[in-house]
This record gives structure tokens, sequence and C-alpha cells, in this order.
């Protein structure tokens, strides 16, 4: 049988590791520490360190993070919160959740990062903050959306959920709003062994808020100051990520080599790929690509054994779950576009230079 390349293979990174996750388990299994607790802390100490931040907040998930981070900044009832419409569903979650509503705008046709021009006709004085999200793991232009979110006196949260390291002009991104939001979803660039999600932010005032919010609004054993929520990471999500944080680095650089690659190597001008611009260092969580004829392209790729993914087929203004915001098709043409024709390569740290040749041939072949 031929062998088919995934866009996304977990396998071999979990069998080089599987000792020292497992050492780690046994670790949280005597010590019975598995809701929050001391390797929860740990992990949450060394990736405030990785983000340069000066806290991080550990959760259940990307998803709670996004809504923790609402609820920590009073956002709800009748607020509005600013975002681009080509995301994962995810980030609207989080206004949404806390009973705001998310505002769309279109992406830029090159960067398909936020359309920093399209922000500002957004605002009205129901906006409270704008959600930028560094998409494929590559940063948006935070100084920009940054300088509009201070002229109108929004709050700046960031979507890192796929860019874990990631740099804008040599800063790693996480600590330019007044919080940032990652998921450690297994499939993301640092992923637990379960599920996970993180908040990191350089104010005390969030962090204390954001313990009470996610273990019941409870800052003392017995009184409850708000309604909370049980948003707590697990201890064996915790471990696990403190022995993947040590490899984050190398893996993300194995992505960038295999990006570059793609980058330098394809050259199909019925392909478009992500432009990168010289300020961003993408850590690649996907290899996004646009092909003139996507059908005929997952064809081509499909006969060719590699298998494709979509990120993401249907832009959030147009989904189902948000009918009742009026969006209709033609508002974002270039979210549209994207949504429409978007197409991922494969894209891991462990993948095979030979199997990135083959790739390569494959789409400069179509
Ligand atoms: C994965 C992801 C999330 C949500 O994270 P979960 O851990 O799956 O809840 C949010 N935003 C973006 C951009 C994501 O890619």
């Amino acid at each position: 049988m031929k062998k088919t390349i995934n866009c996304l293979d977990l396998k071999e990174q979990h069998s080089k590791i599987k000792n020292e996750i497992f050492e780690a388990f046994e670790k949280v299994y005597s010590k019975t520490a598995f809701s929050g607790g001391p390797f929860v802390q740990e992990f949450e100490n060394n990736f405030a360190k990785f983000i340069g931040a000066d806290y991080a907040v550990a959760v259940s998930s990307g998803t709670t993070a996004l809504h923790l981070s609402m609820l920590a900044l009073g956002i709800g009832n009748g607020d509005e919160v600013i975002m681009p419409a080509n995301t994962f569903i995810a980030t609207p979650w989080g206004p949404s959740h806390a009973g705001a509503v998310p505002v769309f705008v279109d992406c830029d046709p090159k960067t398909w990062q936020i359309d920093v021009n399209k922000i500002e006709e957004a605002i009205n004085p129901n906006t409270k903050a704008v959600i930028g999200v560094h998409l494929y793991g590559q940063p948006f232009d935070l100084d920009k959306v940054k300088s509009i979110c201070d002229k109108y006196n929004l709050f700046l949260i960031e979507d890192a959920a796929q860019a874990h390291g990631a740099k804008y002009k040599e800063k790693t991104v996480g600590s330019f709003g007044e919080m940032a939001c990652y998921s450690f979803y297994p499939g993301k660039n640092l992923g637990a062994c379960g599920e996970g999600g993180g908040i990191t932010t350089n104010r005390n005032d969030l962090k204390e808020h954001l313990h009470s919010l996610r273990n019941h609004g409870s800052k003392e054993r017995y009184f409850h100051d708000e309604i909370g929520y049980n948003y707590r990471m697990g201890g064996l999500e915790g471990a696990s990520l403190n022995i993947k944080l040590k490899y984050i680095e190398v893996w993300n650089k194995k992505r960038q080599e295999v990006a570059k690659r793609y980058l330098t190597e394809i050259n199909n001008s019925r392909i478009q790929m992500q432009f990168q611009p010289e300020w961003a260092k993408s850590v690649f969580h996907l290899f996004v690509v646009i092909a003139d004829n996507k059908t005929e392209f997952e064809n081509h790729l499909k006969e060719n054994g590699i298998n494709p993914a979509y990120h993401y087929p249907v832009p959030c203004h147009l989904q189902k779950a948000y009918s009742n915001l009026n969006y209709k098709k033609g508002d974002f043409p270039n979210s549209e576009y994207l949504a429409e024709n978007c197409i991922s390569l494969p894209m891991y740290a462990e993948l095979k230079t030979k199997d990135v040749t083959k790739v390569i041939k494959v789409v400069n072949s179509f």
C-alpha cells in the first residue's frame, strides 16, 4: 500500500518522549495531584518565563481561556468585541460565552491577518476590546492594532492558541496586550497529553481574578465572591506540558525549517502562500495555501498520497451559530475567498526531509 503523508502526525513525537512523560505521570499519580497542584504551578512558572510575561494562568482549554479573559476584563452583556472573521470558531466563543457580541472584520488579502484598516469602522460606543489572532502561527501587526486600541481605549487580547513562541519584531508574542490566550490541545505546537489552555498577563490584578474565576469564584476555600467556573487544568496535563515545554523551541525550529523549504521551493503560479512580513517570525502551526482551483488541487494531492486538511472552510460570520448576527455572504470577501480555497499542507516538527521534498514536487507539478 502506498504511504500517505498527513497534515499532522503526533505519533513519533509522543513515542520519543514517552518514558519521560510516563515518569512525570508516575509522580502526579503518587502525589494524587490530579487537579491543579504543584505540577500545574511549575508549568505556569516555566511557561510565563518562556513567553516573557509576568504571569501564566493554566486553565482547562483555549476556549475557556478566551471565556475567562472576557470575564476578567468585565466584558459581558451588550459589549462588543472585534476580531477577524477568518479564525477558529473558539475565538468568538470567548465573548459569546460571556454574553458579549463578536464583531467580525475582514482579513488582509496577502498576510490573511486581521485587516488593520478595517478595525476603526467597526468601533462604536459598545466596543470594549479587540481579539487579534496570530493566525497559523504568524504574529498579526501588534503595533498597529495596539495603537488603535490605545486611541479608542479598548483592551487588546491576543489569541495565541496557534503561536506559542512566535516573535513580533524580535519579541515573543503574548505580552503585548492585556492578556494572551493559549490552547494546549494535543494538535497545537505545544499540546498537552489531554486538553489544556492558558492565559499570560503582566497584570497582577487580572492574574488574581483569573485564579478565582477558574476555581468556582473562590479566593478562600468555602467562600464564593462571584459566580465562578471549574476551569482548572489537570495535574497530568500540567506534568506533560512541563516536559514538552523543554522541546518547544527545537520543535518550532523544525517547523520553521520545513516552512522555509516550502516558501523557497514551491514555485507554482497557481498556488498562493501566506505572505510573511519581515517583522513576523511565525512558528508555522499550519502551512495553508490557496489554490486557483481547490477541487482540482485537492484531487491532485490525494492522487499523489498527500492528505489535505482545511483551516477553515467556513468563516465565522457565515456559521449557522451566528446567523442571528445577520452577516451575509459578500460581507468579508478576503476571508470568504480564503475559506473557499484554503488547503493545509503537511506541517509538523517530525516531518521527514524526503516527505517535504515529495510535497514540494507534488505541489509544483499541479
Ligand atoms: C485551538 C484554538 C482555540 C481553542 O482552543 P481549545 O483548546 O481547542 O479550546 C482558540 N483559538 C484558536 C485560534 C485556536 O486555533
